[in-house]
């Protein structure tokens, strides 16, 4: 299919695509902040987000380093360098899952899509299991 935008143009759009994300992400930000979470904290299994006075821990998977069942698409290329990567990545985050229910926490995973393309209900996901959020 040809492109029927001019280079200009289509450099336009593809920076307004990036802007869009960005928001989207800063968004969810914005708003776990408002709930008093810390963002990147220093805690154990480096959570997204956290709020340690309720033990909460927030992760946000990226489609590709965690096996999204949507957009997971094989790297084309050296696959014996990322294969053991990835894999060790989904392992890791099912370790780290353990450990926080065993030290009373509430996890919760995103998938980066979630976050791109309904933050709010993340948000809302989280919020219903502490109603005084
Ligand atoms: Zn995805």
């Amino acid at each position: 299919m040809p492109d029927t935008f001019s280079k200009k143009k289509r450099s336009q759009i593809m920076s307004k695509v990036k802007s869009k994300e960005t928001n989207l992400e800063l968004c969810f930000r914005k708003l776990l902040i408002g709930y008093r979470f810390r963002y990147q904290p220093k805690v154990f299994g480096k959570p997204d987000f956290a709020l340690k006075k309720l033990k909460i821990a927030i992760f946000i998977d990226s489609c590709f380093w965690h096996k999204c069942p949507k957009h997971f698409r094989k790297p084309n290329s050296n696959i014996s360098y990322w294969k053991p990567k990835i894999n060790r990545n989904v392992e890791r985050a099912k370790e780290v899952n353990k450990q926080f229910k065993k030290d009373g926490w509430i996890v919760f995973r995103f998938w980066e899509h979630d976050i791109k393309v309904n933050p709010e209900k993340c948000i809302n996901k989280v919020s219903e299991k502490f109603g005084r959020m």
